[in-house]
């Protein structure tokens, strides 16, 4: 047998056909493969079905629009009213005050937007040489090469370079940032920084480390860009970060939860010190967007997400499932199945034994109905839809209980 011709992101291009899972169905927190077999996914697909699958009302906003006009560009004069719709709700739910959203289709683009506008907001205000990333070990922004350069994940970064100009730091220790900013302060445009570190492990900061980082951007003159493409729209139990760690940023990227997936939407926040260096001179031009910024489709869909995110009031259940999976994978770690438990919010990992392969764990937790994610060889992350109920969330638990002992755990 010989692959198809989907060549897979992530996996190994010469992977059977046979090697995938095809999903076909979803409701709520449960997915469907072709074989009729339920799963709970307990990652919400890939970090971002907030709302649960199925969704009878994001179908009809995107039915709704496309029996309109299913697309048009937002270049130069054109706009459109779900994009000026979607935009106008960010920027009212957004950490900084008068912010103003700039449109995606992916987290990628968002990522390399901010580190574009870091860049020119520190070239229009005469300083070109200003335009270093700092981000952290670990950190996980994307594959374009904006993001790419940024990553914390070496593997990831193999073969690819060369790179931006980039300084990491690691992903707790402030000392190391403040190094860099004691050695390249003037150099820094950007501090590129995922509050909890998705991707990457789920590791949630430091206490005061976010802080310390928006002080490092202030007395030298950098911005700072927080990544929140999972984070964002709930995961943390409000629309953004700072509702949890009251850190203020320049910039917010966002993607993901932004229509829990329905459609690909991204953007980046835009707060008052780079629309100012934007607006300052009338004639000015931003030359930089895609073809689908501010698609209407996907803004329609955003629109309607945020409806029902407010309307079923879906970020009241996140203290909830904070108690189940801290009580839930608590357990496993007292009974020293697990190493390790990383999580705050509805985002949550255990950390593996040295003997204990993530990839063998997942595969064990599929044959017992619930999808998780390894990351890396000894880590397993749990970010379920918000509406997860607690016996799909017992199922999690057991499931994860049940792979750990059949890998020996
Ligand atoms: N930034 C963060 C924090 C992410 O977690 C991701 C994806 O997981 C990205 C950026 C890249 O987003 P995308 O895959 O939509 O390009």
């Amino acid at each position: 047998m010989s692959p198809t011709p989907f060549l897979h992101p992530y996996a190994r291009p010469a992977a059977h056909g046979a090697d995938f899972l095809t999903i076909v169905r979803g409701e709520g927190s449960m997915v469907w493969d072709s074989e009729g077999r339920g799963y709970v996914d307990a990652l919400a697909s890939l970090w971002y079905c907030a709302v649960g699958h199925g969704r009878a009302e994001l179908n009809e906003a995107a039915t709704a629009q496309m029996s309109r006009i299913a697309a048009y560009h937002s270049f130069e004069i054109f706009t459109n009213e779900p994009a000026e719709q979607f935009a106008a709700l960010v920027a009212a739910r957004s950490p900084m005050p008068d912010s103003r959203v700039f449109l995606t289709s992916s987290g990628s683009e968002a990522v390399d937007t901010a580190i574009k506008l870091g860049r020119l907001v520190a070239s229009l205000g005469g300083h070109p040489e200003r335009h270093v990333v700092v981000s952290r070990v670990h950190a996980y922004h994307g594959v374009t090469y904006g993001g790419l350069s940024s990553s914390g994940l070496a593997p990831n970064q193999e073969h690819f370079g060369p790179y931006l100009a980039n300084e990491k730091v690691a992903a707790h220790d402030i000392a190391e940032a403040e190094a860099v900013f004691e050695r390249r302060g003037d150099e820094i445009a950007v501090v590129l920084c995922e509050p909890v570190q998705g991707a990457g492990g789920v590791r949630p900061p430091a206490p005061g480390y976010l802080a310390r980082l928006r002080e490092l951007c202030d007395e030298h003159g950098a911005l700072l860009v927080l990544d929140e493409v999972i984070t964002g729209f709930g995961r943390l139990g409000g629309w953004f970060s700072t509702e949890r760690y009251g850190v203020v940023p320049d910039l917010v990227t966002f993607a993901k939860g932004s229509t829990s997936g329905y459609l690909p939407l991204g953007g980046v926040v835009v707060g008052e010190r780079v629309r100012a260096a934007l607006e300052a001179d009338p004639s000015f031009v931003l030359r930089h967007g895609f073809t689908y910024s501010g698609h209407p489709t996907c803004c329609a869909v955003g629109v309607a997400n945020i409806g029902v995110l407010e309307d079923e009031d879906l970020f009241a259940r996140v203290p909830h499932l904070e108690r189940r999976f801290a009580e839930g994978l608590g357990s496993l770690l007292a009974d020293g199945r697990v190493a390790e438990v990383r999580g705050e919010g509805a985002i949550w990992a255990v950390g593996l034994g040295d003997h204990v392969d993530a990839t063998g764990v997942r595969n064990e937790m599929l044959t017992r109905g619930v999808i998780a994610r390894p990351i890396g060889s000894s880590t397993i992350g749990l970010c379920p839809p918000l509406v997860i109920t607690d016996v799909e969330l017992d199922r999690c638990f057991e499931a994860l209980e049940g792979a750990l002992v059949a890998a020996g755990a």
